[in-house]
């Protein structure tokens, strides 16, 4: 993309992804269901595209703020990505108005540097003394993240069996196999047309 980020510092989220949309896949964790949710690629940047997201699908005033960038803790130049995120809760007659708590709020969020979320020296407990202290901060148990996706070579032939024979043969590829890549891991997989010849 060296053409569309010319004369540009950072290049906007737009010209880097072009015609895609944004995805966002919301987990509540093991007691809720999964949803996702999807709007156009709004903003220069993700996290404004993020916050357009809430705006839209949840209605819930959302800031998100992201940061990559490469830091050095004393074993060489390492790769972090940090983020984000605060909502405004709305107010109830228990609560009270949230307005103002928001607006202060946000003009905290506003003071965090680039350098804070990927900083691997400042905890992120550590961040959120540091910015909210005044109010009070509580912190729930963490919870580990790993990359993860549900596709398999079984859902793959699944999704291909459900195509009908004439269909599935303009999809064989010159060494006689369909490939099929998951638009969500970009894992590529490949499947032996006879298999699917094969009762379901
Ligand atoms: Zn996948």
């Amino acid at each position: 993309m060296a053409e569309a980020s010319a004369g540009f510092v950072r290049p906007g989220a737009k010209s880097l992804l072009g015609e895609g949309v944004f995805l966002m896949t919301v987990d509540q964790g093991p007691d809720m269901d999964r949803y996702q949710g999807v709007t156009a690629i709004e903003g220069e940047t993700l996290a404004l595209c993020a916050e357009q997201y809430f705006a839209q699908s949840e209605q819930t005033p959302t800031r998100v703020r992201l940061a990559v960038g490469q830091s050095d803790v004393g074993e060489g130049l390492k790769w972090r990505a940090g983020g984000v995120l605060i909502q405004n809760i709305a107010e109830d007659d228990a609560r009270g108005p949230t307005e103002e708590a928001w607006t202060r709020t946000q003009a905290l969020f506003e003071t965090i540097g680039e350098d804070e979320l990927i900083d691997s020296l400042l905890s992120s407990n550590h961040l959120l003394f540091r910015l909210f202290h005044e109010d009070g901060v509580r912190v729930f148990g963490s919870q580990p993240l790993r990359a993860f996706c549900r596709c398999s070579q079984d859902r793959i032939e699944t999704v291909l069996k459900s195509f009908p024979p004439e269909d599935r043969e303009g999809m064989i590829e010159a060494d006689g196999k369909i490939h099929v890549t998951c638009e969500y891991c970009s894992h590529v997989y490949a499947v032996e047309p006879a298999t699917l010849d094969q009762a379901a």
